[in-house]
């Protein structure tokens, strides 16, 4: 199983709007700087999957047919950009999009859904097959129904999608534990905070996870400018076992 991150920002993504901090300043110049919202595309020997679709130029990269469903944590507008124009696609069938049951979902999306399929939602811990890969949904902490999801492939490789969160509810980071990911994706938007964000990880309660679910490796995404610029200055100082992701950056899982 391949896993390609093709955003790793947070909803600001980076460069921010008229900001000159360094990180900014840098990634206008230097688009491998650049960070977009939050998307990633799994592929598997029978499938190409996306994770989120955070990126608006979704229909420029991958054309009619190249990709089999879209699995969405949630309907926060950063995770799902990249379906509103996609919607008024031309396509031979419906392309299904499962995510939670939040009958909200974002701005008219559910109720004019063009060429996407909503309906097939997934629930906490109930384990889905979609042809080579197993899902089972996770719950979250987070300000919008949202579920992280635990993937494992026919041939043996496990990935857990973690965003967006702060922290893990008790039954989603005990499943973690005893499943074992060989790669876990997490939301680690900001630097170390005196208190802690309601619906985001800072980069202390990320490690903290990462400890206590010991996946073979983690990747923090989700990333705001100022955990960049922290980063500039601490990124040394992280284990091994973790990495900072960076949008078009691929790897292999298991
Ligand atoms: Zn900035
Ligand atoms: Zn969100
Ligand atoms: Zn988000």
């Amino acid at each position: 199983m391949d896993l390609e991150f093709l955003g790793t920002g947070n909803c600001a993504g980076v460069p921010v709007y008229g900001c000159e901090c360094e990180i900014c300043s840098e990634a206008r110049v230097n688009p491998k700087l650049r960070r977009l919202s939050t998307c990633a595309k799994i592929a598997t020997i029978e499938q190409t999957i996306l994770i989120d679709a955070g990126i608006t130029e979704l229909g420029d990269r991958f054309p009619r047919s190249s990709i089999d469903r879209i699995i969405l944590s949630h309907y926060h507008i950063d995770h799902v950009y990249g379906l509103f124009p996609m919607r008024w696609g031309h396509c031979e069938h419906q392309l299904p999009v499962h995510g939670p049951d939040d009958k909200n979902g974002c701005d008219d999306l559910l109720k004019h859904h063009g060429i996407l399929d909503f309906s097939d939602t997934l629930a906490p811990f109930v384990r889905r097959k979609f042809a080579d890969i197993e899902i089972t949904p996770l719950p979250l902490n987070h300000s919008k129904l949202t579920l992280g999801y635990a993937i494992s492939s026919d041939n043996g490789c496990r990935l857990a999608w973690l965003a967006d969160t702060s922290g893990l509810p008790d039954h989603s980071a005990d499943f973690l534990k005893e499943w074992q990911p060989h790669v876990m994706v997490i939301d680690c938007s900001f630097p170390p905070l005196d208190c802690p964000h309601p619906n985001h990880n800072d980069i202390r309660t990320a490690i903290e996870i990462h400890e206590k679910i010991h996946p073979g490796k983690t990747y923090f995404t989700h990333i705001d400018h100022e955990l960049d610029q922290w980063l500039k200055l601490h990124g040394n100082d992280l284990p091994e076992t973790i990495t900072i992701a960076r949008d078009n950056l691929t790897i292999k899982i298991g």
